[in-house]
């Protein structure tokens, strides 16, 4: 997802923290929007009783270095916040791999999720209970600076801003935090799967009317924030199919047994005729004692002679062991755009291929299962 993140040089509770290019570029953008609409700002804060003399507040730069100072603040503030959910997640006995800035916040990556029942809902509600902790702090030390300008607009800019943070991720819509602990008391009830597909319908229906609400408000951040929504609660829905599909399920359960294999000498005149009798577009490559050597492909034997051997066209295979998780060979596969992995022992014997076509076949399958579930005694545990 964040492919061009910038990695900070020290690490946070001993999470690294990455800030994405899109942070980068909205920083200097949130600091000209806030500096540019101080005066309203103001406005609201006095609404609620707190009264900021502006005079120091205008000319020159002074507005936009505000600014700046408010946008690092309100960052910090989301950082924190993610750091929240980190702590809370140790407590279960999970990691959080790395937090990620980007332009609509902060995303904190877990190594997995917490298995305990309702162990979701509690680290998801600490980032919120955060997020309300940082905007009564920012509110009580109001007292401290007194009437100076400056730092009582930037309290006040960030017990506004963190307020909003906690209401916002209360939303019961997935990703956000409300939409988890939505998702959490739901699986309490009933199966896991079962769960996140009635809460990932919440969610996009949530989605569909923050969007048609920002987009009569002329809110256009907000619709923004919609589309991401409502993507990414569909892709959560979609993670936890799959996951639910291979709990359990190892690489040996899926793979394709004693494939066809090559041996290095056989000259790529055979070759070719084997693909076009097998009509497979690639070869695992083993020796004599069916230890796997590489992969050959059609496409890389096309500019080679017909007396050349596979063994020089090869290419280093992909392997896995059979015991691996079936789910962890599929991440691999999608992330390494690969066709499939050769499972091999600690001998490095070839036993079999797992392909990105065996992977999606369970899937249908269990998805088709889950539509039509048949008798109790025949039905997979979700
Ligand atoms: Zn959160």
């Amino acid at each position: 997802m964040f492919r061009h993140a910038l990695r900070l040089p020290f690490k946070l509770l001993g999470i690294p923290v990455r800030l994405d290019s899109s942070f980068l570029l909205v920083l200097p953008l949130f600091a000209y929007l806030i500096g540019s609409q101080i005066p309203a700002y103001v406005a609201l804060f006095e609404r609620n009783g707190i009264h900021i003399d502006t005079t120091s507040l205008q000319g020159g730069l002074t507005p936009y270095l505000l600014g700046l100072v408010g946008a690092i603040g309100l960052f910090l503030s989301v950082l924190v916040h993610e750091l929240g959910h980190a702590v809370v997640a140790r407590l279960y006995g999970v990691e959080v791999r790395e937090i990620t800035l980007w332009f609509l916040g902060g995303v904190a990556q877990f190594t997995d999720m917490p298995r305990q029942r309702g162990a979701e809902a509690v680290v998801a509600i600490v980032g919120p209970i955060t997020s309300a902790l940082l905007a009564l702090l920012a509110g009580l030390s109001w007292g401290l600076v007194g009437g100076h300008g400056a730092a009582l607009f930037l309290l006040s800019y960030l017990a506004v801003t963190n307020a909003f943070l906690a209401l916002f991720n209360l939303l019961p819509a997935l990703p956000l935090d409300g939409g988890r602990v939505l998702r959490s008391l739901l699986a309490l009830a009933m199966p896991h799967l079962r769960a996140t597909r009635l809460a990932g319908a919440v969610s996009g229906a949530i989605a569909i009317l923050l969007g048609i609400y920002g987009f009569f408000t002329l809110q256009l951040f907000l619709v923004v924030i919609a589309f991401f929504v409502y993507n990414a609660g569909r892709a959560e829905t979609q993670a936890a199919i799959v996951s639910s599909a291979f709990a359990g399920v190892r690489v040996r359960d899926l793979m394709t047994p004693d494939p066809v294999t090559v041996e290095p000498d056989l000259p790529l005149s055979q070759f070719a005729q084997l693909m076009f009798f097998r009509r497979h577009t690639g070869y695992p490559v083993v020796d004599a004692g069916h230890r796997l050597l590489g992969f050959a492909r059609l496409q890389d034997a096309r500019d080679a002679g017909p007396d050349v051997p596979v063994g020089s066209i090869m290419t280093p295979a992909e392997t896995v062991a059979p015991d691996e998780e079936a789910e962890h060979a599929l991440r691999r596969i999608a992330e390494g755009d690969l066709g499939r992995l050769m499972v091999v022992d600690a001998d490095g014997r070839l036993l079999g291929v797992v392909s990105k076509t065996d992977l999606i076949r369970r899937i249908r399958a269990h998805a088709e299962q889950q539509a039509s579930p048949g008798p109790p005694w025949q039905r997979d545990r979700a």
